[in-house]
């Protein structure tokens, strides 16, 4: 099992794209400005979206994916989420006015693009493996993602600010290699992390105990921009006894 890292970023720019990463060719976890740098033809290969929550970073080109498939023979994409995510959905993206409403087109019954309740704890089967919802604790209501491949595991805190419910559930997973991890704020801005939902690398640190020593331990969500300057005070702040990195467009990891 192979996923990619498309766009890890918490906002746009050369270089820079929003969240969305490619597990092997068919599955997405998040659908942010990352998505566009596929070939159209591995596009049309993506048979579902597992989402973490509504904000546009991680959804807005959802409604560009289903353009890939809309007209064609093949089944359409699904959309994995919590109840109150496909209800902003629904309610904002496929209202039919910013959009089509592609979740009744072309027949309420055969949509191009089907939602998906899935509510933390439960799996959904990919060919290789599996992807279980985490929770997350964000502005509005997120989920994490545990991927389970033949060898590893992955985890992805989605967008969160502390939540020590995913972290004792990734630290009770034995075959976990990687863990991604946001980190929106710089420490010295530490209480809008916590106004909006985020993390800063102090507010992060606490939480990792239960890591054990040499794990990888990505983070994405860094300010466009400021990436350098983040990750130096990240390293600074992090225990030294794990693996620490940004993650980038393009980077892979085998699972
Ligand atoms: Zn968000
Ligand atoms: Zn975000």
């Amino acid at each position: 099992m192979l996923l990619t890292a498309l766009g890890t970023a918490a906002g746009i720019g050369r270089g820079v794209a929003t969240t969305s990463f490619l597990v092997d060719e068919t599955t997405l976890i998040d659908c942010g400005s990352g998505v566009g740098s596929l070939p159209v033809e591995q596009l049309e290969k993506i048979e579902r979206v597992l989402l973490t929550h509504s904000h546009l970073d991680h959804c807005g080109f959802i409604p560009f994916l289903a353009d890939c498939h809309a007209y064609r023979d093949g089944p359409g994409i699904t959309v994995y989420s919590q109840p109150e995510t496909l209800a902003a959905l629904r309610a904002h993206l496929f209202s039919g006015v910013l959009w089509p409403d592609y979740t009744r087109l072309p027949d309420p019954a055969k949509p191009w693009v089907r939602l998906e309740e899935i509510t933390v704890g439960e799996t959904v089967q990919l060919e290789n493996g599996t992807a279980t919802a985490l929770p997350a604790a964000h502005s509005v209501p997120g989920i994490g993602w545990l991927i389970t491949g033949p060898k590893n595991a992955f985890a992805f805190t989605g967008d969160t600010g502390p939540c020590p419910a995913f972290w004792n559930a990734v630290s009770r997973v034995a075959t976990l290699s990687d863990v991604v991890s946001e980190i929106s704020y710089r420490n010295k801005d530490s209480a809008n992390a916590e106004r909006f939902g985020h993390l800063s690398a102090e507010k992060l640190a606490p939480l990792l105990d239960g890591l054990p020593d040499g794990m990888r331990l990505w983070i994405s969500h860094l300010e466009p921009g400021r990436e350098t300057e983040m990750m130096a005070e990240i390293r600074a702040t992090l225990p030294s006894r794990l693996k620490v990195d940004a993650i980038l467009s393009g980077q892979e990891i085998v699972l």
